[in-house]
């Protein structure tokens, strides 16, 4: 079992895509990831997964709370401005949520605070505590096996 095999396995799980955002010393700092998941209900809890190397990790430590933004279909730009994939044509400006900067026009804007983190392998989970959030109307990005996607609907099925 090699990495290139485990990756192109994993890949094949399809996801929404987000970006994470945290401020420390006045400076925003975004990432997109698809390592992301609901947790609790009660409190409400979410949990990402940052890779060890990603400047992301150190930022949310130091300042305790991020965002999670889950980007529609046409926010394509945004989750390649953030993977380092794409250069911005002029400064990105973020709106805030509870003090914690958000992507504009994302269909969820959730910000967080560090209820808990663990570190396993080479990634750390950070479970945040929702402290707020912001709900739009819209479809979904996608990303599956390496590409990004649109939702399509399938015919139903009437049993
Ligand atoms: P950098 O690589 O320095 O920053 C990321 C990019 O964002 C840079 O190009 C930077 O210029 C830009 N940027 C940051 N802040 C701003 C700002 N304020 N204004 C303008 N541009 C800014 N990695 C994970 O650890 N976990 C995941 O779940 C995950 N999921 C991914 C899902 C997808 C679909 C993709 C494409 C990548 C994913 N990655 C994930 C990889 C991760 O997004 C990249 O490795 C990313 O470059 C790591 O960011 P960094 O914090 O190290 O900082």
């Amino acid at each position: 079992m090699d990495d290139r095999q485990f990756r192109n396995a994993m890949g094949k799980f399809a996801t929404g895509v987000t970006v994470i955002a945290t401020e420390t010393d006045g400076q925003v700092h975004g990432m997109t990831a698809n390592a992301f998941m609901s947790v609790s209900l009660d409190p409400k809890l979410i949990v990402i997964s940052v890779k060890e190397d990603a400047k992301m990790l150190h930022k949310i430590k130091e300042s305790n709370h991020f965002s999670v933004n889950v980007l529609s279909c046409e926010q394509q730009e945004e989750s390649m401005i953030f993977a380092g994939q794409k250069q911005p044509e002029e400064e990105f400006q973020f709106d805030y949520l509870e003090g914690v900067p958000v992507v504009r026009n994302a269909l969820v804007q959730l910000s967080c605070e560090i209820y808990n983190e663990h570190v396993e392998g080479d990634h750390t989970l950070f479970v945040g505590r929702v402290t707020e959030m912001e709900l739009k109307d819209g479809d979904p990005l996608i990303f599956n096996c390496g590409k990004y996607r649109e939702l399509k609907e399938m015919e139903s099925v009437s049993n």
